[in-house]
């Protein structure tokens, strides 16, 4: 489990939009460390991370078999006041392949449109949603008078997951089949053009950051513990001898500046409305004691502006 998201700062110029934790998944995490998280909310934070690995396995299984292409993760557009978003697409010479990214595990029945576990629990059906991606998709691309075909299939990743009853004749790919797919998508080769690279711009230009209508737990500066999160098991560290956190759990040392700064980008993530002050950050680092530091830190980093009370920071850029 890594946790290296926090650094991530308005307009990363992130030019081939590989994967990243996104903001949910880095609030839960963040949340987790810092606080009791109730029951749902756990099995949120577990979704997300599953969710996770599997794009995280798809996308780099696509880099190292799928040939000549441009890959791109995670995507979200909004395309008529409707927000759709896509594990990846994979930009090949003749066509956009769409992937729907599944990691789930254990056994589930197809009756119809109907997906279930044994235990009757229903499981979104990714077609569906699939079928919703192609349709946004295709209205985005006109709108940009951009033909250029759309391939849309559903990926199992997992190699534990059994689908009975399944139906024959839709496009899924479960995970013994990527092998065979693998081949497919090398069968045909053709040169990729200034036109694929004008085409993923376009999408990536069309890339919202951030969903408006996420659902995240509750939660304020006041209720959280404070202190700096170690990058390696996500326990908070315990021990700073003046140069490097030590983490009393994985044992990880880690030196002063990468540490705070990370933990800034975690107290921005958290707080985007709150201002970012010597105080505060030096309450959220908890163990650094000397303010000092943290000023000397801030002023190297980011832009001071205001007086006394009003004393702040922010980007560099802005
Ligand atoms: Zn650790």
């Amino acid at each position: 489990m890594f946790y290296d998201g926090f650094e991530k700062t308005k307009g990363d110029d992130n030019k081939l939009k590989d994967l990243k934790e996104n903001r949910e998944l880095l609030v839960y995490r963040s949340l987790n460390a810092r606080s009791v998280l109730d029951e749902e909310a756990l099995i949120c934070l577990r979704q997300l991370e599953k969710g996770f690995q599997g794009e995280k396995y798809f996308e780099q299984w696509l880099k190292e078999n799928g040939g000549d292409g441009i890959v791109l993760s995670d995507l979200l557009f909004e395309i008529s006041g409707s927000f759709v978003q896509i594990d990846s697409l994979f930009i090949k010479h003749d066509k956009t392949y769409v992937f729907n990214v599944k990691n789930s595990e254990g056994d589930y029945f197809a009756e119809g449109e109907r997906w279930s576990t044994p235990s009757k629990k229903e499981m979104k059906n990714p077609l569906l949603q699939l079928k919703r991606s192609e349709a946004l998709l295709t209205r985005l691309l006109q709108d940009k008078s951009i033909k250029f075909p759309l391939k849309p299939f559903v990926v199992f990743v997992n190699p534990n997951f059994h689908l009975y009853n399944a139906p024959m004749d839709q496009p899924i790919i479960y995970y013994p089949q990527l092998n065979r797919f693998a081949e497919k998508l090398n069968q045909k080769r053709g040169r990729l053009t200034a036109f694929h690279d004008m085409l993923a711009k376009k999408l990536l230009d069309s890339h919202v950051e951030e969903y408006p209508f996420l659902k995240l737990p509750g939660y304020g500066f006041e209720g959280l513990e404070k202190g700096i999160i170690c990058p390696k098991c996500i326990f908070l560290y315990t021990l700073f001898n003046n140069r490097n956190f030590i983490c009393s759990n994985c044992k990880t040392t880690e030196p002063l500046l990468p540490a705070v700064l990370r933990a800034i980008g975690e107290f921005r993530l958290l707080f985007p409305e709150k201002r970012i002050t010597t105080d505060q950050i030096h309450e959220w680092c908890k163990l650094v004691l000397s303010k000092k530091t943290i000023r000397k830190i801030l002023f190297a980093h980011f832009k001071h502006i205001g007086r006394g009370r009003s004393s702040h920071f922010v980007d560099k850029k802005e």
